[in-house]
């Protein structure tokens, strides 16, 4: 778990630009943008993926969700429209094991996704 980068953003051992911070929810902006707007919205505690949230955990997803609407909405992209990703399993394109919505938003998306 030290090695998550996820994780060590959290806790401010590696740099990131946050744009949100709450006592449970943190959202940063990826280091790789696939669009203008391109943020990660985060639990502060260690979650592998969608699949390791638990019954006693709803409060916390739906922190997560609105959270990623409150930075759509900060960035500017609410009105023109936004995509939220979460990719979950390998399969899916998953590359970092700690639970993150996509928040993208600035260009027109496709759709069936890549
Ligand atoms: P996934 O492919 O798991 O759905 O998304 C992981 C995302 O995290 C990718 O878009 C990638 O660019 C981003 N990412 C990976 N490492 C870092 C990092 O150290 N800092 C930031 N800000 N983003 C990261
Ligand atoms: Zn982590």
């Amino acid at each position: 778990m030290e090695e998550c980068p996820f994780c060590r953003i959290v806790k401010g051992d590696l740099p990131s630009q946050k744009v949100y911070e709450g006592e449970r929810v943190v959202a940063f902006r990826d280091i790789r943008p696939q669009a203008p707007v391109h943020v990660l919205v985060i639990p502060r505690r260690h979650v592998g993926s969608l699949l390791e949230l638990g019954d006693a955990d709803g409060d916390l997803a739906g922190e997560l969700l609105l959270t990623a609407v409150r930075v759509a909405r900060q960035e500017g992209v609410d009105r023109d429209g936004f995509r939220l990703v979460v990719n979950t399993g390998w399969r899916s394109g998953q590359t970092v094991g700690h639970l993150h919505i996509h928040v993208l938003g600035g260009r027109i998306f496709r759709w069936p996704p890549g």
